[in-house]
């Protein structure tokens, strides 16, 4: 492959923090276009790791990394996704074809397997892996707010300290806690427990996504893995002390007793550890500063309801990487950098908003209320009008939860406008929303 040396006056290595789809998203641009990087990864990668369903629209920027022949080899195809709600018929998104260079599919990963493709695709271009557990000090060192430890400047082989440091160590948040940076929290308090199984009933057309309202408070996922299937919970805190002591118990209990899932629980043999997340909504208030930035997890992560986490991990580092590195801009000229990355968070302020609008119709039931007056609509006039507003209402959301269009100002305003004024005689919101 031939490589683009860019112009910088700084020569010394950027080091990348944390080795999962952000980091290695990053190292694979940054060695792709001839700079030196170095990836300081922990190894602490749980067995089970969430962040299983993908959008379509990481497709183009998996393929801009040069994986997706061997994304399609570890993973399976996902057509869209169906929300069974446990008063409602069922709702099915199919994504639409070809939007702004979107496919009309993604995959579902096995997160292992999903992480070894991008980092041996970094090793390969050139990115440096070292096996450490990353510490920061505070201080400005050479006019940069953090400086690496001692202890990982001689496992990263350095003598003196990194051009710029990226932090993409998840829910870690490295730099923004060494900083003192507080993140704002979103208004869920949600707890999640989710394991593998085999032997239960697989999603029907293959590879779709279920995504189930629980009667008894909260939601479900059930996603199709190559081998096996992710069932996984999300409830509020109070409701998880009430179905059980342990992961294992309140997984198990909402798996025997909630009517929607029980055909996928049915039969199904479990073969993996539960894992718990929590406190999981969270965005940095500042993403950068002198001499390092935050992408991935590290900076924000809105809600797993719709899947958005590792497009947003992957769309952040390809975002930063092009508005900086990129565009040739070196982090020593500090005033064209700063206006720079200032303009990529501008922009993923827009991808957090956009993504929280949308997921918050799911939660507080406007999504259910808005396919119950559409149904009903198209039940009672039949007409050329009525279709045209259920098939729009249903290509727009599905365009929009792809990824494709989710900032779109004529969707969002669409959206609202039907949410607001074509509901009417629906059951209210409040009745149908995930609690
Ligand atoms: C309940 C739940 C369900 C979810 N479901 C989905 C889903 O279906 N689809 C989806 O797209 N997203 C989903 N997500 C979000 C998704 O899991 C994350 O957005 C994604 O994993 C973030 O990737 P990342 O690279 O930023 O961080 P991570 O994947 O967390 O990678 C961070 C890496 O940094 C390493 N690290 C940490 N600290 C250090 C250190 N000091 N030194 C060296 N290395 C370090 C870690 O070991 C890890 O390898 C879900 C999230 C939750 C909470």
């Amino acid at each position: 492959m031939v490589r683009q040396i860019l112009p910088t006056q700084n020569n010394a290595p950027v080091l990348v923090i944390g080795g999962g789809p952000a980091g290695c998203t990053m190292a694979i641009l940054l060695a792709e276009s001839g700079r030196e990087c170095i990836v300081i990864e922990d190894g602490n990668t749980p067995e089970m790791i969430v962040g299983e369903s993908l959008i379509p629209a990481v497709v183009p920027i998996l393929k801009r990394l040069g994986v997706t022949d061997t994304i399609d080899k570890v993973c399976n195809r996902k057509p869209g996704v169906t929300f069974l709600h446990d008063e409602l018929e069922p709702v099915e998104f199919r994504f639409p074809i070809n939007r702004n260079g979107v496919p009309n599919f993604s995959w579902n990963a096995p997160r292992p397997s999903f992480d070894k493709v991008l980092r041996d695709r970094a090793v390969e271009v050139g990115a440096r892996f070292v096996l450490q557990r990353a510490g920061l000090e505070k201080g400005i060192v050479g006019g940069k707010e953090l400086a690496l430890d001692e202890e990982t400047l001689v496992a990263a082989g350095l003598k003196e300290q990194p051009s710029f440091i990226i932090d993409a160590t998840g829910r870690v948040r490295i730099a923004a806690k060494t900083l003192g940076i507080e993140a704002s929290r979103g208004t869920r308090t949600d707890i999640s427990h989710f394991a593998h199984f085999t032997g239960g009933m697989r999603p029907d057309p293959a590879g779709t996504v279920v995504i189930i309202r629980l009667a008894g408070g909260g939601w479900a996922w059930v996603i199709p893995l190559p081998d096996r299937v992710s069932i996984g919970i999300v409830v509020g805190k109070e409701i998880a002390k009430s179905l059980g002591a342990t992961a294992e118990e309140r997984l198990a209990n909402v798996m025997a007793n909630e009517p929607l899932l029980q055909p996928y629980a049915s039969g199904a043999k479990c073969i993996s550890k539960t894992a718990t997340y929590s406190n999981y909504q969270l965005t940095s208030t500042r993403g950068h500063g002198a001499g390092w930035a935050s992408i991935g997890d590290a900076y924000g992560f809105v809600d797993p309801m719709l899947s958005s986490g590792l497009f947003m991990g992957l769309e952040s580092a390809r975002s930063l990487f092009d508005a900086t590195f990129g565009a040739g801009l070196s982090p020593d000229d500090a005033r064209r950098w700063s206006k720079a990355a200032d303009g990529h968070y501008r922009d993923m302020g827009r991808w957090f908003r956009s993504w929280e609008e949308l997921i918050s119709y799911f939660y507080n039931g406007d999504l259910f209320r808005l396919c119950l007056a559409g149904g009903e609509a198209t039940q009672k006039y039949n007409n050329p009008v009525s279709r045209f507003m259920e098939m729009q209402t249903s290509r727009r959301i599905s365009g929009m939860a792809s990824g494709a269009t989710t900032r779109s100002p004529i969707n969002r305003n669409f959206l609202r406008f039907v949410i607001r004024n074509l509901t009417w005689g629906a059951r209210p919101a409040d009745e149908l929303k995930i609690r």
